[in-house]
């Protein structure tokens, strides 16, 4: 499939429709699902050194002889490597997990304590041209706030729950402003059957001849929003790449994001018990 790109505020280009890899832990399915994903087109993966599956991923993208280079590969982060030392340090065991020798985007996976510590690591690292784009997850304008003024580089994009249940209006509109992609953790709203069930979504669906998927996942690009969905049923990895081929209308777009409901699935924002 014809991926899109976004611009990052340095010029890297970013594919839009990424895979996410969380809690895809048995390792036949994670192997099946991924080379699946290559097979199909995707070239954009993000990960996280708590997803448990750094070495698995690097192991698949190696398997599949493409060059690395024509991979974006994400990883974040986690709570208990904060701090300027232990960033290094967290770094360096992601990419030898990978077994890479540059990220492309590397995230702080939650605002936790001693994030601006940690993000003098990042730009450090980006600097030395190890990872490519640097961002946040999970952040609220106040800690995009308090990390910009602390910092030399602003991030370049926040990755945070958005669906058409949890639109994110404000912080979106906040990320636009201030030149931050937006990218959405479930952008399918974790494929909860009242959403997917929803008789306007199916109607719309039905409308364009695609599926309820495929059209909350077409209301995200139209938002310029990066999307990561998560599937490892080889059917539906495809059907999520078959959403360039179609466009949704204003009205259409504005009766999606009338479904904002507050539901989110998050807890806290600073990530401690949080679904990561
Ligand atoms: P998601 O919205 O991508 O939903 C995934 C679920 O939706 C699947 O398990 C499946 O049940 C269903 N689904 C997928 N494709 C479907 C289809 N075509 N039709 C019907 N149902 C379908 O939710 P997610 O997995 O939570 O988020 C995606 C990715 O975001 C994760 O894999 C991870 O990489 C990332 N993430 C990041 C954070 C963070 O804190 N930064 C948190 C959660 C997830």
């Amino acid at each position: 499939f014809d991926n899109h790109f976004v611009e990052a505020a340095n010029g890297v280009k970013i594919p839009q429709l990424g895979f996410g890899v969380y809690k895809i832990t048995k390792k036949e399915e994670f192997e099946r699902a991924i080379g699946e994903a290559i097979r199909i087109g995707y070239r954009h993966f993000d990960t996280a050194k708590i997803y448990g599956n750094e070495a698995v991923l690097g192991q698949e993208i190696q398997k599949s002889g493409i060059p690395r280079e024509q991979f974006f590969i994400t990883s974040k982060v986690w709570n208990t490597d904060h701090g300027y030392k232990a960033t290094q340090k967290a770094f360096e065991q992601t990419i030898k997990r990978l077994n890479v020798d540059y990220l492309d985007m590397y995230l702080i996976h939650f605002a936790s304590p001693h994030y601006i510590e940690t993000w003098k690591a990042m730009e450090e690292l980006y600097v030395e041209g190890k990872i490519k784009v640097i961002g946040v997850a999970n952040f609220e304008i106040r800690h995009l706030e308090h990390l910009m003024k602390h910092s030399e580089i602003p991030p370049m994009i926040n990755q945070i729950e958005t669906h058409p249940e949890f639109p994110q209006n404000a912080l979106h509109a906040y990320l636009n402003e201030h030149q931050i992609l937006h990218e959405a953790w479930a952008p399918l709203g974790q494929g909860n059957k009242a959403l997917f069930e929803h008789p306007e979504l199916q109607r719309i669906a039905r409308s364009h001849n695609k599926t309820v998927a495929q059209v909350i996942l077409r209301w995200h690009l139209e938002r310029g929003i990066l999307i990561i969905p998560k599937s490892s049923n080889p059917r539906r990895i495809k059907e999520n790449s078959e959403i360039f081929d179609f466009k949704l209308s204003g009205d259409e777009m504005e009766m999606i994001s009338r479904l904002n409901s507050g539901k989110r699935y998050a807890i806290n924002p600073t990530g401690y018990i949080v679904n990561p």
